[in-house]
C-alpha cells in the first residue's frame, strides 16, 4: 500500500498525499529547508568540528576544551530544534511528519545535554 508522503496515512496509487493540508505542509517544509540548508550546513559543520577540537584542547587546557565542547553541543542542539532537517533515508522510511519530529527530539536531547554541559562548565571551570 502506498503511503502519504507527509503523514504516512494509506492512500491509493494515484495520489502522493492524503489531503491538501499534507501537500501544503510538505511544500512549506522543502521551501524552508531550501532557504536555510546552507546556513544550517555551515553552522553544523563548525559545531561538529568543534567537538573533536574541544576534546583535543581539553587535553591541553581543560577549561577551554570543555567550554568548546559544551557550546558546540548546545548550538548544534538548538540548530536542529529550529531547523529539523531529517536525512533522506529517514524521510523515505518514516515519511516527513514523523522524520521531522524524531529529528526535533534528537535536537532537544542535544540541547538539554548542551545546557547541562554549560552549567557544569560554569560550576567547575569558569570561576570568576
Ligand atoms: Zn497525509
Amino acid at each position: 500500500m502506498k503511503k502519504c508522503d507527509y503523514c504516512g496515512k494509506e492512500i491509493t496509487y494515484f495520489e502522493q498525499y492524503c489531503c491538501d493540508e499534507c501537500q501544503r505542509k510538505t511544500l512549506n517544509f522543502y521551501d524552508f529547508q531550501a532557504k536555510f540548508s546552507k546556513f544550517f550546513g555551515i553552522v553544523n559543520g563548525i559545531c561538529v568540528f568543534g567537538i573533536p577540537i574541544g576534546l583535543f584542547m581539553f587535553s591541553l587546557r581543560q577549561s577551554i576544551g570543555f567550554t568548546m565542547i559544551s557550546l558546540s553541543v548546545l548550538i548544534l542542539g538548538l540548530m536542529i530544534v529550529i531547523f529539523p532537517f531529517p536525512v533522506e533515508n529517514m524521510i523515505s522510511s518514516m515519511k516527513l511528519k514523523k522524520a521531522v519530529s524524531v529529528t526535533r527530539i534528537i535536537g532537544a536531547v542535544l540541547l538539554a545535554l548542551g545546557i547541562a554541559l554549560v552549567i557544569l562548565d560554569f560550576v567547575f571551570f569558569l570561576k570568576f
